[in-house]
């Protein structure tokens, strides 16, 4: 009897151990809704505490944005789509205003935004007198059969969709034309001393601040929105990562992808659709995933990229000295950042 007592009791206190554990598990629940965004990977060390503040600033502005859209149950591609407005709005980023230089002196910009719940994407690429290419991105993916329309093409269909117009200077900003000085005076040097002057030997641009944003919402559909002006000093006609579905943009059930960087090396290693294949097929975190593509398969420097998967968990990776950056769920995180720390 005393045995079967013991037994018993065991047994008893084996059953509560087992409902305490369930009882535990709501504390762990993902989150109802996530964002993060990126404001480039060219974030240069020593940037004076007035620049840092200003760009810090305009990542708060940003993310709040999108963060009330999400928390009062709008949808993952708003969000994504406001986010990228108010930074191409913003001169600080090379993205709308603001956006580099072509070598021939003039502004090319590309923007692509994908529905992960569809697999519906829009992209334009090359255009030069949309205001906010991310909404002319937008409507490519919902008011046409097409993913991607480039140039005189997507300019016509602007005049079409409506969208608000601006002549080409009007993206042009002192900082980004001292940049394409600077990097055409350094490919000068280097040709007349015999070297070449591809890509990968021009200096990281402190002007690699593309803006992207992914976004999971209430009804957990995830959505990525990219724009950028490109690289400083990019032949004419050059199309980078950015509109690339795959390459810099995508998003599916799973997990939202929006990278910055070297643009070629982003389109070479299909960079976010190994992100969300390696989170697929392998099983990975959505930091594992990007750690592998940003410090494994790219070289150091490259650029970096934010993640934001169907449960919520976010990862912002990069290699270069910082990325601006930020990230907030319906947890109640809030955070922005330019270096390895975030700030609340
Ligand atoms: N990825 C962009 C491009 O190559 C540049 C950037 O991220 O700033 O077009």
């Amino acid at each position: 009897m005393p045995r079967l007592t013991l037994a018993l009791l065991i047994l008893l206190t084996l059953l509560s151990a087992c409902a305490a554990v369930q009882r535990s598990e709501p504390t762990s629940a993902a989150p109802r809704w996530a964002i993060a965004i990126h404001g480039g990977a060219g974030v240069m060390a020593g940037l004076s505490p007035e620049a840092q503040r200003e760009r810090l600033d305009s990542l708060r502005r940003a993310l709040s944005a999108g963060r009330d859209i999400l928390s009062s149950g709008g949808s993952s591609l708003d969000a994504a789509e406001r986010v990228v407005r108010i930074l191409e709005d913003d001169p600080l980023f090379n993205a709308g205003k603001g956006a580099v230089f072509t070598e021939a002196g003039t502004h090319e910009l590309d923007a692509a935004i994908m529905d992960g719940s569809t697999l519906k994407a829009g992209a334009v690429a090359g255009v030069k007198t949309v205001r906010n290419p991310i909404s002319l991105a937008r409507l490519v993916m919902q008011q046409t059969r097409h993913v991607l329309l480039t140039g005189d093409g997507a300019e016509a269909f602007a005049t079409e969709a409506g969208v608000e117009r601006v002549p080409n200077d009007y993206f042009s900003t002192p900082g980004a034309r001292r940049e394409l000085e600077r990097v055409l005076d350094d490919r000068r040097r280097k040709q007349a001393a015999g070297a070449s002057a591809d890509l990968q030997s021009e200096p990281p641009s402190t002007r690699m601040s593309t803006v992207g944003c992914v976004a999971l919402d209430t009804a957990g559909r995830l959505a990525a929105a990219t724009s950028t002006g490109g690289l400083t000093a990019k032949r004419w006609g050059r199309v980078g990562d950015v509109p690339i579905i795959g390459a810099g943009t995508y998003a599916n059930a799973l997990a939202a992808v929006s990278c910055t960087g070297v643009g070629e090396q982003f389109i070479r290693h299909t960079v976010a659709r190994e992100v969300v294949a390696l989170m697929t097929y392998r099983g990975l975190s959505p930091r594992a995933a990007a750690d592998e593509l940003i410090s494994n398969r790219l070289n150091p420097d490259d650029g970096g990229l934010i993640v934001v998967s169907a449960t919520g968990e976010i990862a912002l990776v990069f290699s270069t000295p910082g990325m601006a950056r930020g990230a907030a769920d319906s947890s109640g995180r809030f955070e922005v950042g330019l270096y390895r720390e975030m700030e609340r």
